[in-house]
């Protein structure tokens, strides 16, 4: 056995992806996901040993073609990337196929004459990938470490109070991710119809508050200092922000008041709540496992044998990204319109990857391809996605003021607005460069969002216009539960371009 452990690589290179992205994805993606990768590479791992023993019956050449064949099935993405796409080359996928193939041909051919002795080759390779391994193993190890590390304040609740709630209102709180205020909507994106949303929900009875912004920048800090009601410790601490987002406050109150938990997620770290009573989704792939899926050669020949596979994903709502967020996005509007239907009391929490996201929509609801989606640009794709969330926003509210026996409670905000810094490519969308760049500011116009309330029988008087996500379910709870929660002030915070371990105030 001793003198064999250098023939690991193989079984190392195999589940060095899965180890990888876990590790550069720590703060979004559960065990749960991460397992079955595991055990479907092992799989392949075995499957391609036996294979390369059919032609090699040395085991020192065959340890070398496994996994020579093992980097360029589980890699094929940044094979081509690195050596087909991005040079002189260029080829098209067939062409890279027929390339690789042949390489793959003259190697074996190689490797079955050669006399040289592959047992130093063996073990380098083996010792770079358990290093590699090791490493990515050491950061997923201090990620975890982060979490237990710091611990979350408590919030004080007044549960003498119960018995006078007395009536318990289907709650729906839905995140348009990016929306911006209606006020950069129309006049830095130049979008002037926004004011017929507007108007649609003010008919309906919504407050909005139209001043208000966001606490953060990003989804990952919005979504835990909503849903828990604070403020957070410290920027880098994804994995801690992930559970936080996922075993929030807001539902450990609403739960032991009888709420039902109905979650419906994004292709994001929301994509599954493990604490919900139930979880609408669609997609047979996490977006760490579509990831995974997306840098192997399966996705291009996925891609070039067409139409036949293309049927069949659809079918099973998997392989495609882009067609997946598509049908996710449409199929989580048509289940909200159906919740009031619903057992309740329920507490509804959707995320939608609109109108920021990938740009699949076009205002019309039609599919955008990728290369339409391109055209269109950064900041034209925005507004067109604004206008397809639109159009399906107004439906459910539609259909939920509709059909709910008692009149619900409804939230509708961004957790962030358009994000302007990291588009720099809008700098192209404007004529005059000097007001391009002073849109690009950081946080400038990234902090104004939308930020709509339906509060029933009198809950809206303690709204205000500068109001912002740490204190909405602090009002909720003070007026639909009797609550006595003290409302914080309301700050928009940036991580520190000079320290990232801090947050600074942002400052106006
Ligand atoms: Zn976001």
């Amino acid at each position: 056995m001793k003198e064999k452990i250098h023939l690991i690589h193989p079984f190392l290179l195999a589940l060095s992806p899965a180890v990888f992205l876990w590790s550069q994805n720590f703060g979004e993606v559960p065990l749960r996901e991460v397992f079955p990768v595991l055990f479907f590479l092992l799989l392949l791992y075995v499957v391609a040993w036996f294979f390369w023993k059919i032609f090699f019956s040395d085991l020192q050449k065959r340890a070398i073609i496994t996994s020579f064949s093992l980097v360029i099935v589980l890699l094929f993405n940044y094979v081509y990337n690195i050596f087909f796409d991005n040079t002189v080359l260029h080829l098209r996928f067939r062409w890279s196929f027929i390339v690789i193939f042949l390489i793959l041909i003259s190697f074996i051919y190689f490797l079955k004459k050669s006399k040289i002795d592959f047992s130093h080759l063996n073990k380098i390779i083996s010792i770079a990938a358990g290093v590699f391994i090791l490493i990515s193993l050491a950061q997923v190890s201090y990620g975890y470490y982060g979490i237990y590390t710091s611990n979350n304040k408590n919030l004080y609740l007044d549960t003498k109070n119960n018995e006078e709630v007395t009536e318990l209102r289907d709650i729906y709180y839905i995140i348009l991710d990016g929306y911006s205020s209606s006020n950069v909507i129309k006049n830095v994106l130049g979008f002037e119809e926004i004011e017929n949303f507007t108007f649609f929900l003010e008919n309906n009875g919504f407050y909005i508050a139209d001043e208000s912004l966001s606490n953060y920048p990003e989804t990952l800090l919005s979504l835990p200092s909503s849903l828990n009601m604070l403020y957070l410790d410290e920027p880098n601490a994804d994995r801690k922000h992930f559970s936080m987002a996922e075993n929030h406050k807001v539902k450990d109150i609403l739960k032991s008041y009888g709420y039902k938990y109905i979650h419906l997620g994004a292709d994001a770290f929301t994509y599954f709540n493990r604490y919900a009573d139930r979880n609408i989704n669609i997609g047979f792939f996490s977006p760490y496992q579509s990831l995974m899926w997306h840098n192997t050669i399966f996705k291009p020949i996925q891609d070039i044998t067409g139409a036949r596979i293309e049927r069949l994903a659809e079918k099973f709502g998997f392989l495609d990204t882009r067609k997946t967020q598509w049908q996710r996005e449409k199929y989580k509007l048509e289940k909200l319109s159906e919740l009031p239907e619903e057992k309740g009391p329920i507490f509804a929490f959707a995320h939608f990857l609109l109108p920021k996201g990938i740009n699949v929509f076009d205002k019309d609801g039609r599919y955008l391809t990728e290369k339409e989606a391109k055209q269109n640009g950064s900041i034209k794709g925005y507004l067109n996605q604004v206008q397809y969330i639109n159009t399906g926003i107004e439906k459910v509210v539609n259909d939920i003021l509709r059909k709910s026996d008692n009149e619900p409670i409804i939230i509708i905000q961004g957790d962030h607005g358009f994000p302007f810094y990291d588009n720099l490519d809008i700098i192209d969308n404007f004529a005059d460069p000097a007001r391009a760049r002073e849109l690009v500011v950081p946080g400038k116009y990234s902090f104004p969002i939308l930020n709509a309330y339906y509060f029933p029988d009198g809950g809206d008087s303690l709204l205000y216009d500068s109001m912002t996500p740490v204190n909405t379910f602090r009002i909720l709870f003070n007026h639909y539960f009797e609550q006595d929660l003290e409302l914080l002030e309301d700050i928009s915070y940036t991580v520190d371009s000079d320290d990232e371990t801090e947050f600074i105030v942002w400052d106006k």
